[in-house]
């Protein structure tokens, strides 16, 4: 169990981060540990803490100059952002995200970061977090696709999404529903394998299993390379061509070519 944590320290070494134990089980930096004071900078003290050690530290990172966190509390938020970004640049998107144990999402970023970031609901820019392996309330923190790279360019898109609501779009988001739900769409989410969905009406295609992670080409798009991605512990989906994500509620309306309402109507009847 060790390993684990162990190599996601050094590759974090790689991209140029600094290290942070945190208290196993929990967010809290170990004593005399801190972004402003002492940090894991080398290999020898990585593997003293995270190899060696006779208990599983978790892992916090802390973001060199110019790299910034964006950290979301939830899903929906998440989502809002995915949509606000592709309209300014579709590789910000696939940047190198993580979800966390309580269904946020952080999403790591490096570029020119414009002054006066401004916070609105639901997310925050930081600049140090607790990253997968680790393991908080028995959760896991996990990569949410198979990409790793972080995007660098500009940042102007998080100005402009901090800075203002997020226009409405096309796409309705599920949270906005939340006044009939009655907890029918978390129901919905806990009773639905998004594999099986996918099984169920592309059976056709083929699924290609790593772990919790599954690949084949894209359902909603037309294309050569499997770009498509589902994560049956998550119980959600993303494509990195045509950057359709979301979860099970987005994939049966996607599939089924309805929007959210409508999808969430049809699958309480047998699932709420
Ligand atoms: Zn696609």
């Amino acid at each position: 169990m060790t390993q684990d944590i162990y190599i996601a320290a050094l590759d974090w070494l790689g991209r140029g981060f600094d290290l942070l134990p945190i208290q196993p089980g929990t967010k809290k930096k170990a004593a005399g540990f801190g972004v402003y004071s002492s940090r894991i900078t080398d290999q020898y003290f990585a593997a003293q803490y995270f190899r060696d050690a006779s208990m599983r530290w978790n892992l916090g990172v802390v973001a060199p100059e110019g790299t910034i966190i964006l950290d979301f509390d939830n899903w929906d938020t998440y989502l809002d952002w995915v949509r606000f970004a592709k309209r300014f640049d579709d590789s910000m998107t696939t940047s190198y995200t993580e979800v966390t144990p309580r269904y946020g999402a952080h999403v790591f970023l490096s570029g020119e970061v414009p002054d006066g970031l401004k916070c609105r609901d639901g997310v925050e820019v930081k600049h140090d977090v607790v990253v997968a392996p680790s393991i908080v309330g028995g959760v896991r923190y996990e990569s949410l696709g198979v990409e790793t790279h972080i995007y660098h360019g500009s940042l102007d898109a998080v100005f402009f999404f901090l800075s203002r609501p997020c226009p409405d779009s096309a796409v309705q988001v599920v949270s906005k529903m939340r006044d009939y739900d009655g907890g029918a769409i978390s129901k919905i989410k806990g009773s639905l394998s998004i594999v099986e969905l996918m099984r169920k009406y592309y059976p056709r295609t083929k699924l290609k299993q790593r772990g919790i992670f599954y690949n084949s080409l894209c359902p909603f798009h037309a294309e050569k390379n499997s770009s498509f991605w589902l994560n049956s512990q998550l119980n959600i989906f993303g494509c990195h061509a045509c950057k359709a994500r979301g979860d099970v509620i987005n994939f049966y309306a996607l599939a089924k070519n309805i929007n959210n309402d409508q999808a969430v109507r049809e699958l309480m009847t047998f699932y709420a």
